[in-house]
C-alpha cells in the first residue's frame, strides 16, 4: 500500500519502519526542518521493550540504554522509602522484558535512522486530510497535496489530521506543570540514585532517573498551577521558580535543583478517551489518538505498542484496509483508553495534600508490596504485562 504518515515524532516514525518493514510504500512528513527531540529523558517499560524486541530493534536500543535497579517511591520531605519494585532479573524474566532508561533524541534515532531518505520530507506542515473514493488525500502549508492509499496521523496532541475528521474541541489541561532539566551524574546526592525514583509530596511530584548510559540524571517535577502554562517542550523556566516551588522538599532535592543550568516548563495536557479514530483511509496513532499524563510513563511506550500492532494488522488483512484497520484499533482502543484514564488518577494520588491522606495511601502500598510487590506503588503490573507480539494470536487470520 502506499501510505502517507503525518508527523515523525517517536510515533511516525516507529510506525513508519513498522510499514516499511511489510514491504509498504511509505512516506513521513514532518513539519520541522529535521527529524528531532529535546534533551530529556523517556522510561521505557518492559511493555515498550516488547513492542521494540517485535520491531526488530532491541539490540540496537540495548546500547542506548541505562538499567535501572528498582522503582522506589520516597517521601517528599524525609526521603522515607514507601514502596520498591525490584527491576532485576527476576523481573525481566516474568515480563520478558527489562525495564530501560533512555534519552529521547536516542529513541528517536532508533526508528529514525531505519528511513531511507527518500521516505521523509521535512519543513511541510500538514493541514487537513479529507477521503477520496480511492484513499485519503493530505494537505500541506506549501500548497501540495499526497494522495495515498491510508494517511496515518501520527502528528502529537494537536493532530491536524485528527482536527480534521473529528474536530479539535476537547483539549484538557489538566492543571499540572512540570519542569524538566538534565543534570550530569558528577555532582549527585544520596538519594538521586540509578533507581528510577517517584518522590511523592502535597499537590507535587518528582522523577528522577539516570539516562545516557548514566552519564545524566533526568528530572521531572511536577506541581500544579492555577494559571494555564504553554504545552510546549522549548518555554524556559527559572532554577529559582523550581527551587521555590518545591521549598521544604528533601535536601538531596534542593542539592540536585541547584546544579540545574537549563529548566524547561511545560502545561500538561490530556483527552478523554476517543470512541474511534478511523474514518475510511484515515487512522490514528500516538498522542494524536491518546495523549495522556506522562504519570505512567506511557505516552511514547503506547505509541511504539501502535506502530507494531498497526504493521501486523494490515499484514494480517493482506492489505483489506478496512479489516486491518478494524482490527488495529479494536486491539489498540481499549488498552489505550485505560491507560489514559489510570494515568490521569495518578495525577491525584501522587499529589494528595494533606499528610493523613499520604500516610493511607503508602499503608496502601506496604498492604500491596505483601500481597504481590509487582503491585505496589504505582500498580502498573497490568501495563507490562501486555505484550503486543501475541495481536497475531489474538485475532487469527484478517483476511
Ligand atoms: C514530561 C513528560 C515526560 C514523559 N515521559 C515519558 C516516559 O517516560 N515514557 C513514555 O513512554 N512517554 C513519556 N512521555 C510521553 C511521550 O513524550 C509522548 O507520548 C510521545 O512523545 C508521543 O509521541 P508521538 O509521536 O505520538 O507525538 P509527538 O512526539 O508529539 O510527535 C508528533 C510529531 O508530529 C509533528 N507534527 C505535528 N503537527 C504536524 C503537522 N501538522 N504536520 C506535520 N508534522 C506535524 C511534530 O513536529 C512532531 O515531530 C512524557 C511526556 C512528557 C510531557
Amino acid at each position: 500500500m502506499k501510505i502517507g504518515i503525518i508527523g515523525g515524532g517517536i510515533g511516525g516514525t516507529a510506525a513508519a519502519h513498522a510499514l516499511l518493514s511489510k514491504g509498504h510504500d511509505v512516506t513521513v512528513f514532518e513539519q520541522a526542518p529535521a527529524f528531532g527531540e529535546v534533551g530529556a529523558g523517556v522510561q521505557m517499560t518492559p511493555n515498550a521493550v516488547k513492542a521494540v524486541k517485535g520491531l526488530g530493534l532491541y539490540d540496537t536500543l540495548l546500547e542506548s540504554g541505562f538499567f535501572p535497579k528498582a522503582i522506589v517511591g520516597r517521601n517528599w520531605r524525609t526521603a522515607r522509602e514507601n514502596f520498591r519494585i525490584d527491576l532485576g532479573q527476576e523481573f525481566q524474566a516474568h515480563y520478558d522484558a527489562p525495564y530501560i532508561h533512555v534519552h529521547r533524541a536516542d529513541l528517536l534515532d532508533l526508528f529514525a535512522t531505519q528511513l531511507p531518505p527518500e521516505c521523509c520530507r521535512f519543513g511541510v506542515k500538514c493541514t487537513g486530510v479529507e477521503l477520496t473514493g480511492r484513499g485519503a488525500r493530505a494537505s500541506f502549508d506549501d500548497g501540495s497535496t499526497f494522495e495515498a492509499d491510508l494517511i496515518v496521523g501520527a502528528d502529537g496532541v494537536r493532530s491536524a489530521v485528527r482536527g480534521s475528521l473529528f474536530g479539535t474541541g476537547d483539549l484538557r489541561w489538566t492543571g499540572h506543570q512540570c519542569y524538566r532539566a538534565l543534570v550530569p551524574t558528577g555532582g549527585v546526592v544520596d538519594h538521586v540514585n540509578p533507581d528510577s525514583t517517584f518522590w511523592m509530596g502535597p499537590n507535587a511530584h518528582v522523577v528522577t532517573y539516570y539516562v545516557k548510559g548514566g552519564e545524566m540524571v533526568n528530572i521531572v517535577a511536577v506541581t500544579e498551577a492555577t494559571e494555564w502554562v504553554d504545552e510546549s517542550w522549548s518555554t524556559r523556566a527559572s532554577r529559582e521558580d523550581m527551587l521555590a516551588d518545591f521549598e521544604g522538599w528533601h535536601p538531596d532535592l534542593a542539592k540536585l535543583f541547584s546544579q540545574v543550568e537549563e529548566v524547561y516548563n511545560w502545561g500538561l495536557f490530556d483527552r478523554d478517551p476517543m470512541d474511534g479514530w478511523t474514518k475510511g483511509a484515515v487512522t490514528l496513532l500516538g498522542d494524536a489518538c491518546h495523549p495522556m499524563l506522562p504519570f505512567l510513563s506511557q505516552g511514547a511506550a503506547m505509541a511504539i505498542e501502535d506502530a507494531y500492532v498497526l504493521g501486523e494488522a494490515l499484514s494480517l488483512s493482506r492489505n483489506d484496509l478496512a479489516a486491518g484497520l478494524a482490527a488495529y484499533e479494536a486491539e489498540r482502543r481499549p488498552r489505550t483508553s485505560k491507560v489514559q484514564l489510570e494515568a490521569r488518577e495518578r495525577g491525584r494520588t501522587y499529589h494528595l495534600p494533606t499528610e493523613e491522606e499520604m500516610a493511607a495511601r503508602d499503608a496502601e502500598y506496604a498492604r500491596r508490596a505483601k500481597e504481590d510487590p509487582r503491585t505496589t506503588g504505582i500498580n502498573t503490573d497490568w501495563v507490562y504485562d501486555y505484550d503486543p507480539r501475541g495481536f497475531a494470536s489474538r485475532v487469527g487470520e484478517l483476511a
